[in-house]
């Protein structure tokens, strides 16, 4: 999170801090963020304490743009396309499962567009997610949907009932 570089690799984090502001749910040791209560350390363009960042989940965590060999374009980095993969996060018949959290409100049309292209070109389905927002606050809970055959459709809801956790 924050300034993360990968090894043999041009992308680097470099200003992003989508996750570190709780666009993905996490918990750093003594901080649960989601979308509207980010990493108290994030600085909105870094850590305020990076030498001394959690293993988990901060040195661990690398969203599905800064993957090696990811097959994001470039302009879908998180912070200026306002999207955030998760490659694999779930598997359905076989079959990996994509998770795409917006880094605002919601994801914008043109990279949903390009997700849902993917999705269909790679068999791979996808679910996505959409900010609540109640009295001008985004809520922890989002709007989830789901891109795929009927019986995935299904199989999200199902998901969501039982409470898994889908991100
Ligand atoms: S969302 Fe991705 S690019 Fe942005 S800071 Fe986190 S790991 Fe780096
Ligand atoms: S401690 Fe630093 S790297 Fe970890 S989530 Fe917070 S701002 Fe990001």
């Amino acid at each position: 999170m924050g300034r993360k570089r990968r090894k043999a690799q041009t992308r680097q984090c470099d200003g992003c801090t989508a996750c570190c502001d709780g666009w993905v749910r996490i918990d750093v040791p003594g901080y649960e963020a989601w979308p509207g209560h980010p990493c108290p350390y994030s600085t909105g363009s870094g850590c305020a304490d990076y030498d001394n960042r959690p293993e988990f989940p901060c040195r661990r965590f690398v969203c599905g743009w800064l993957l090696p060999d990811s097959p994001l374009p470039e302009w879908m980095k998180p912070d200026k396309a306002r999207v955030m993969v998760l490659f694999n996060q779930l598997q359905w018949q076989g079959l990996p499962v994509d998770v795409a959290l917006p880094v605002g409100k919601r994801i914008p049309p043109r990279a949903l567009r390009w997700l849902q292209q993917f999705a269909e070109q790679h068999g791979r389905p996808l679910i996505w997610t959409e900010c609540i927002e109640e009295n001008g606050q985004l809520q922890k809970d989002q709007l989830v949907y789901a891109w795929g055959p009927p019986a995935f459709q299904q199989q999200v809801q199902l998901w969501q009932q039982q409470g898994v956790q889908l991100w």
